[in-house]
């Protein structure tokens, strides 16, 4: 489903290029439920943005379903991306001046008749509870009902690959696990590929793979030698 060989990603900042991502080889199959967890800013976010295509790397390849997003235009991207690909962030954005119904429906292509849309969006909040709710705005719904949305909306056009980055991030702890059970849920039922991004350690535990991004990534922050071995290996080789 997803292969990845020699990724390196770095920012300029204050001049100066930053190292964020050098990953030598990665691949999850079709079908895998994969958390990948890790600090803060130890790039797991740019790793998404560089799967779904939103962002390029310097260098590097992304197979995408055997297709390689890495040669491809901003335009082609976005297309394989539409078709593709479901996105969960943690802060839903949903639209406040729409319903929960509508803020599904504008994730859905234009071609499928209104009728055969209204049916599959009422199916889908049965789906996740929120049967009573289709009529409600986004704020007159609860955070887990807002991302329950968030989650259909990114489900609706039943793409084969599913990212989430830190999708339980502003839960408490009982809805985070509702809502880290049901991602697992709807991408088995409807056989997705799943990648969720999270430092939340009790949802990571919940996947069948958890690794850490630092198992992948060769860049290595500076705070880790301080505080790991790394700096005193540093010292008695030097
Ligand atoms: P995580 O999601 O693990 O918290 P990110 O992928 O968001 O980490 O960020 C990794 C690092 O890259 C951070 O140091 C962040 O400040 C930096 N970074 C992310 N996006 C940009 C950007 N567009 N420009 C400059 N620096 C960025
Ligand atoms: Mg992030």
């Amino acid at each position: 489903m997803l292969q990845i060989f020699g990724l390196n990603k770095s920012f300029r900042i204050d001049g100066r290029s930053l190292p964020i991502l050098d990953i030598p080889a990665w691949q999850v199959e079709k079908g895998e439920k994969v958390a990948i967890t890790g600090p803060s800013g130890s790039g797991k976010s740019t790793l998404l943005h560089l799967i779904s295509g939103i962002a390029v790397p310097d260098k590097g390849e992304i197979h995408l379903e055997g297709q390689p997003l890495h040669t491809m235009t901003e335009a082609q991207r976005d297309r394989l991306r539409s078709l593709h690909i479901g996105y969960v962030l943690q802060d839903f954005h949903l639209i406040p001046s729409l319903t929960a119904s509508q803020n599904i429906e504008i994730a859905m292509g234009a071609s499928m008749p209104a009728k055969r849309r209204k049916t599959l969006i009422s199916e889908w909040l049965e789906r996740v509870g929120l049967a009573d709710r289709a009529k409600h705005m986004p704020s007159q719904l609860s955070r887990g009902q807002q991302q329950r949305v968030a989650i259909v909306r990114a489900l609706v056009n039943n793409p084969p690959l599913l990212l989430a980055d830190e999708p339980t991030g502003s839960l408490d702890w009982e809805t985070a696990d509702e809502i880290s059970r049901l991602l697992l849920d709807l991408s088995s039922s409807g056989q997705q590929t799943l990648i969720v991004v999270t430092h939340d350690l009790n949802m990571a535990e919940r996947f069948p793979k958890c690794l850490d991004i630092r198992e992948l990534n060769r860049v290595r922050k500076h705070t880790e030698h301080q505080a790991g071995r790394g700096g005193a290996q540093e010292v008695s080789n030097g």
